[in-house]
C-alpha cells in the first residue's frame, strides 16, 4: 500500500478470500464497491490457510498470479500478498488490526458477499470487527439472511455517511449479482476446458499450468470409480 492511500479522506477497501480462482464475480464486487466510494483502490487479500474451509486447490503463489492478471486492466484494483507471508492460519481480525495500526482514523472497509455477511458471527474474534472496519456487502444468489446480532453491530449507512466514519457501519450493494463460485468453476474446469465465468487472461493461465484438472471435490473412493 502507497503513502498517497494515507490521506484520511480515502478509505483503505479490502477484500479478502481465497480466490481459488478469482471470477468475475469478484472483479464486479471489487468494481462496484470502488465506484461507490469515490473510486478508492481496493485491495485483494488472497489468505494462505484459510480457517473456515477446505484449503485451496491451487497453490498461494497460482492464487496471487491469477489475481494480478485479473486485476491487471483496473488501475483501482491491486493486489496485497501479506496474509500469504505470514505463516499459521490467516485470520481476518489480525490483518485488520495491522492496518488499522497503520492508519488509525482512515476509514477502512472489508467487502464480503451476503453469504459471508450470513456466517460471520461464526468468524474468528468477529464482535471486534465493528471497532476497526465498516463492512460492503455484495448480494449473492442463496445466501442465508444474517443473524440480528451481526445487523445490529454494524448498523447501515449510505457511502458519504460511511466515509465520515473510520469504522462500524454497513453498506448494502445492490448489484452486481451475480451466480457464479469458485468451487462451481473448478468442477467445470475440470469437466470442460472453457468457462465464461473468468476472465479470458486467467483462463489461460490456468489451461498453460494445468491448475484445476481433477475434479476438487472428489472423495477418495470416487478416484477408483
Ligand atoms: P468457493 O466457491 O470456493 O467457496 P467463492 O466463489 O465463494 O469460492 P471466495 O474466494 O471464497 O470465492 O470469496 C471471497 C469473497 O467473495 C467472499 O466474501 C464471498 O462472499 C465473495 N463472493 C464470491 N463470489 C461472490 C458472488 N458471486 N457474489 C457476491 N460475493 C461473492
Amino acid at each position: 500500500m502507497s503513502a498517497a492511500d494515507t490521506k484520511e479522506a480515502v478509505p483503505l477497501i479490502l477484500f479478502g478470500g481465497t480466490f481459488d480462482p478469482v471470477h468475475r464475480a469478484h472483479i464486479g464486487a471489487a468494481r462496484a464497491v470502488s465506484k461507490a466510494l469515490g473510486n478508492a483502490k481496493v485491495y485483494f487479500l488472497p489468505n494462505s490457510v484459510p480457517p473456515h474451509r477446505p484449503q485451496p486447490a491451487a497453490s498461494a503463489e497460482q492464487r496471487l498470479a491469477m489475481l494480478k492478471i485479473a486485476t491487471e486492466p483496473y488501475p483501482e484494483l491491486l493486489t496485497d500478498d501479506r496474509e500469504l507471508r505470514r505463516p499459521g492460519p490467516s485470520w481476518t481480525i489480525d490483518t485488520l488490526t495491522e492496518l488499522r495500526g497503520h492508519h488509525p482514523d482512515k476509514p477502512l472497509v472489508l467487502i464480503l458477499g451476503a453469504d459471508s455477511l450470513a456466517t460471520l458471527h461464526h468468524w474468528h474474534r468477529w464482535q471486534d470487527y465493528p471497532a476497526l472496519c465498516h463492512l460492503a456487502v455484495l448480494p449473492r444468489p442463496g445466501a442465508a439472511e444474517p443473524v440480528n446480532e451481526v445487523l445490529q453491530a454494524f448498523p447501515t449507512t449510505d457511502a458519504s455517511r460511511l466515509l465520515d466514519h473510520p469504522a462500524g457501519l454497513r453498506l448494502m450493494l445492490s448489484a452486481p449479482f451475480l451466480d457464479v463460485s469458485s468451487s462451481a468453476i473448478r468442477q467445470r474446469l475440470a469437466e470442460k476446458d472453457h468457462c465464461t465465468s473468468l476472465d479470458d487472461a486467467v483462463l489461460a493461465h490456468i489451461k498453460q499450468h494445468g491448475l484445476y484438472t481433477v475434479p476438487n471435490d472428489a472423495r477418495p473412493d470416487d478416484e477408483d470409480s
